[in-house]
């Protein structure tokens, strides 16, 4: 038996980040994982999605766009290198994930972990004390009721992974994870049919970003039905037949990116009297604290959105608070959502539709990406970015953008939301030139009706 002052369980992007932090505060700190280093986001997740999904995009501008950039080539996709490329991509952030709990002394136990009671954890057939214990175990894909997964009906790994590239494919939901597979496969020249149950794609978003990504889905060849329900498969030998609304539709396979729910069934919660809540996610306070003394959970287990970023600083939170380290809350309002399709889509806080809702008063700032000089140069003329202001306080209460390179500008916006500054002063910082972020600093001045470049 070892002793600990940190166990953190599950070393995906929550609970590595937790114990490096952990052990930079000088705690004896052991990650317990089962799997790989990096977890799911690493292995299965956003970064083999991100990597197919760069593919595509270098692929499709090259095809689509070559002669107007002046590029003469022939170009085939070669999907076992695709394939190769992903997995030596996550094989190089696994390593460096366990590089860096080496750097750091952290016990690296390899296996399954369960609770055993206050302060043990057990794994395999060892059992180990601490003082804190970090729950990090992250997710596990769902399907739709009545559809089992299976070599045809696949979840989001399976179609990241897929060993052949398919002719034809059904994408049933249109979330994030849904809505990236849809765009990189058609852009592969995949047929693609993406069915979304509500009446918008990317329902969560603000509806003018959704309706930019429509118009390219729409142009690259996906056939959306939106207010559709995937009701059942057929598989054959060789493909399934789904039907979704009253279409019949034939594709090689079915792809299933619906909901997440928990990965809780390894830790016998019960045994350290863990409590859960809705969705079968752990209950924690503001400081990742469970129901039980010294247990913490983060990540993918907890109320928020399942995102990677969410997760790491929680793990931050988590290892401060764990081992009695001055700290403070994430605030949930300020995690930035981000959706890697073609265009991207990112926002922080209120979409219009939430700010309509909440009854308040608020403004409305819109610049067309095409507005600014490098959208021209970058090809990046469709999207937008739009911020919703209070007209009182100048206070963002939201922001979004939707365009090429929509996930890294959202972070000045998040920054700015952060630090209590407003559109007003958005609108005053001076912004290098020719960069898509003066599209950002237009759309702050939109909201109080002088944008230079529109
Ligand atoms: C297709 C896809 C694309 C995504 N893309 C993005 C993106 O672009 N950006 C983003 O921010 N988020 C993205 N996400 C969400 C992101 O992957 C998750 O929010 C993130 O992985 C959660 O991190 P985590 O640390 O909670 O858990 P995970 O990454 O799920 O890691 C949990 C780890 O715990 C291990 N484990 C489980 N049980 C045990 C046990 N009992 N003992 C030992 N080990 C155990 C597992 O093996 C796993 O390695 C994506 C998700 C999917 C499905």
């Amino acid at each position: 038996m070892a002793s600990y002052d940190v166990i953190v369980i599950g070393g995906g992007p929550g609970g590595y980040v937790a114990a490096i932090r952990a052990a930079q505060l000088k705690k004896k700190t052991a990650v317990v994982e089962r799997d790989k280093a990096g977890g799911r986001c690493l292995n299965y997740a956003c970064i083999p999605a991100k990597t197919v999904l760069n593919t595509a995009e270098i692929y499709a501008e090259v095809t689509e766009n070559g002669a107007e950039l002046g590029l003469k080539s022939q170009t085939s996709i070669d999907w076992p290198a695709v394939q190769a490329r992903r997995e030596k991509v996550s094989k190089t952030l696994e390593d460096g994930v366990t590089m860096l709990w080496k750097k750091n002394k952290i016990d690296f136990l390899a296996g399954e972990a369960s609770l055993e009671g206050a302060g043990k954890v057990k794994v395999g057939s060892d059992s180990h004390e601490a003082k804190t214990i970090i729950l990090a175990t992250g997710s596990v894909a769902m399907s739709i009721p009545g559809i089992d997964f299976s070599d045809r009906v696949l979840d989001t790994w399976g179609a990241w992974s897929l060993p052949k590239m398919p002719k034809a494919l059904v994408v049933a939901g249109a979330g994030a994870s849904g809505s990236e597979i849809a765009s990189a496969y058609a852009r592969m020249g995949v047929k693609v049919t993406l069915v979304e149950m509500l009446d918008q794609l990317l329902p969560a978003e603000d509806r003018d970003m959704a309706r930019v990504v429509e118009r390219q889905f729409k142009k690259d060849g996906i056939e959306l039905l939106l207010g559709t329900k995937v009701e059942g498969v057929k598989e054959t030998k060789t493909g399934v037949t789904v039907t979704a609304g009253d279409k019949q539709i034939k594709a090689d396979h079915l792809l299933i990116a619906g909901g997440r729910s928990p990965d809780t069934d390894a830790l016998r919660l019960e045994a350290a009297g863990v409590e859960t809540e809705e969705g079968g996610r752990i209950k924690v306070d503001d400081f990742m604290l469970t129901s039980a003394n010294g247990i913490y959970a983060i990540g993918d287990l907890v109320r928020g959105p399942a995102l990677a970023h969410k997760a790491a600083e929680e793990g931050v939170v988590a290892a401060e608070h764990g081992t009695g380290t001055p700290t403070h809350p994430v605030d949930l309002s300020l995690v930035a959502g981000a959706t890697f399709c073609h265009p991207q889509v990112a926002g922080v806080g209120m979409t219009e539709e939430e700010a309509k809702a909440s009854g308040r008063e608020y403004k409305v700032g819109k610049f067309k990406l095409g507005g600014a000089g490098a959208s021209v140069v970058y090809d990046d003329r469709a999207g937008l970015v739009k911020i919703i202001g209070d007209p009182e306080y100048g206070e963002i209460l939201g922001a979004h953008i939707v365009g090429n390179r929509a996930c890294d500008m959202i972070s000045e916006l998040v920054v700015t939301k952060a630090l209590e500054g407003g559109y007003q002063e958005l609108a005053r910082i001076v912004h290098p030139h020719p960069t898509m972020s003066e599209a950002v600093l237009d759309a702050a001045r939109a909201v109080e009706g002088w944008p230079i470049h529109a």
